[in-house]
């Protein structure tokens, strides 16, 4: 590198989630930072909370580079040893609580922290931890080291912004989780693209009802950084979600599209006084464009689509509010965010023109590094130095990016080739039909069969077969289910979307 390389890398050197937080912390001192059951704290209170929780780290060994894994629900004191581990230039590995003992060994065996935050009677039993020299901490040692002697600012380590923050377990649904390395960088370009492209209410208090450790946390950061407050729950309860918006205390949340529809089926919606809801955010998996149409006339233009991965945190494109009105729209997943390049490329890496679908594929600052320990599937994902997102679609002459569905989730069925989204669209423009999800089963005649999990609307009924028939007619003969299980709910993954697994099985058992 030549003198004047290194001085142009440091004239572009970002500042680090630490330098955010601080920031935050001195300018919005006395206001409410954030809100959980067990009480209220101010920036100030947060900042020298995340500092004091650093500091137990750090008496515990926690040095860069070092692994902190937590298992907990969400609450202001899991959000803080996340912020504590960042700053320490650590990184941190945030565990699924709905997930299962079995999830939870396989990241712990494969991050090898050193750190172990958890209330989880058989901790000691989980092989990571078995297989390391792991400290397991409780969340009474949080809540007891919250009041230690903060460390001060002048003893933190001044970090690059190339620091990996983060490693976020993704695909464990498919096979062994991966950790993705999410730098300083990549959290705080997540947080000005959030500033730049989500329209926030001038002072967000968001409501924050996912977990924490998945996309939900990416709302953290910008509502800090406006001066606006967090408002935690364990979990995304209708009921609590409207009383606080009744009362004037929150006006945004971030959702997955199945807890929007429960908000929007929830019979209070109708008649309650949510004037004060500014920003609805949903993300994370396909929504329905007929579900998305019902809770536009219901809410009115407070939606905002968001489509990311883990290995691009959580921002690529954005169907805005004022989208919305295009009703064609709401089958996309909008446009790209300024700071996004997307391609959609064919099998041998060329573009292809739009309406031909491909693989969405992108570049940008939000990017990740990779995988932990995993070259192989790195150089894979990174192919021809675009980011393969997994996800097939297609963009159209204004730009705008409809993704068909995940490139893994296709179903061959008798030699033809079906997205489940197809599916699950043709059965959400029924009205019975609450929340529909679609997969392939093994069938010796037609090598995979479509097979349909569908949870009716309060009150409706209506046979499986005048569904199938209503497919049909839809989309054609090809796409018809072969099978149509109803069910009361959708079977969720650990961060709320639908679990294809657990749904084949449905259908393997019947
Ligand atoms: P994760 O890495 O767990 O956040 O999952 C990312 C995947 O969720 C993406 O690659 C998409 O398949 C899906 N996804 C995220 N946002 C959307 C969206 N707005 N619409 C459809 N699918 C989405």
């Amino acid at each position: 590198m030549t003198t004047h390389d290194a001085t142009r890398a440091v004239l572009r050197e970002g500042p680090t989630v630490t330098t955010l937080l601080s920031r935050a912390a001195h300018r919005h001192g006395d206001a409410v930072a954030f809100i959980d059951k067990d009480g209220v704290l101010t920036y100030r209170e947060t900042w020298r909370r995340v500092r004091a929780i650093a500091g137990m780290l750090r008496a515990h060994g926690v040095a860069l580079g070092d692994r902190v894994a937590q298992l907990a629900p969400n609450s202001t004191n899991a959000w803080c040893v996340q912020a504590a581990t960042y700053i320490l230039g650590a990184r941190f590995v945030g565990l699924q609580i709905m997930g299962s003992p079995e999830s939870w060994s396989m990241v712990l065996e494969d991050a090898e922290p050193c750190v172990f935050v958890t209330d989880f009677d058989g901790a000691g039993e989980l092989r990571g931890v078995a297989a390391t020299s792991c400290k397991i901490l409780s969340r009474a040692d949080i809540c007891a080291a919250s009041s230690d002697e903060p460390l001060g600012e002048d003893t933190l380590p001044d970090l690059p912004e190339s620091t990996i923050a983060r490693m976020a377990y993704t695909g464990g649904t498919t096979g062994r989780p991966k950790g993705v390395l999410q730098s300083h960088r990549v959290l705080v370009t997540a947080a000005i693209f959030a500033l730049g492209a989500v329209a926030f209410p001038r002072t967000p208090h968001f409501f924050i009802g996912a977990p924490l450790t998945h996309g939900a946390g990416t709302m953290v950061l910008p509502t800090l950084i406006r001066g606006g407050s967090i408002h935690i729950a364990e979990t995304f309860d209708p009921d609590i979600f409207i009383d606080a918006i009744e009362s004037g205390e929150v006006n945004a949340t971030w959702v997955v599209p199945t807890m929007l529809y429960k908000f929007i089926d929830h019979p209070r919606t109708r008649r309650a006084r949510i004037g004060a809801l500014e920003l609805v955010v949903y993300t994370g998996a396909p929504s329905s464009p007929t579900r998305i149409a019902e809770a536009v006339d219901l809410l009115g233009p407070v939606l905002q689509q968001l489509y990311g991965q883990t290995e691009a945190p959580q921002f690529l494109t954005s169907l805005r509010p004022e989208d919305h009105q295009h009703r064609a729209r709401l089958a996309s997943v909008g446009f790209p965010l300024p700071g996004v390049t997307v391609a959609v490329l064919s099998d041998d890496g060329s573009p292809v023109p739009p309406g031909q679908t491909g693989e969405i594929c992108v570049r940008g600052q939000i990017v990740a590094d990779g995988y932990w320990r995993r070259p192989e599937e790195t150089k894979t994902a990174q192919a021809g130095c675009w980011l393969h997102t997994g996800d097939v679609g297609y963009e159209d002459e204004t730009g705008c990016i409809y993704l068909v569905d995940r490139k893994n989730d296709l179903i061959i069925t008798g030699g033809f080739n079906v997205y489940p989204r197809e599916v699950e669209d043709a059965l959400m423009s029924h009205p019975a039909v609450a929340d529909a999800v679609v997969v392939g089963v093994h069938d010796p005649y037609w090598g995979e069969a479509i097979a349909a999990a569908v949870v009716l609307r309060a009150d409706a009924t209506v046979e499986a077969d005048t569904l199938i028939a209503h497919v049909r007619t839809q989309r054609g003969k090809v796409y018809a289910p072969k099978s149509l299980r109803f069910l009361p709910a959708i079977p969720a993954t650990a961060v709320g979307k639908p679990d294809r697994k657990a749904i084949r099985s449905v259908f393997a058992n019947s």
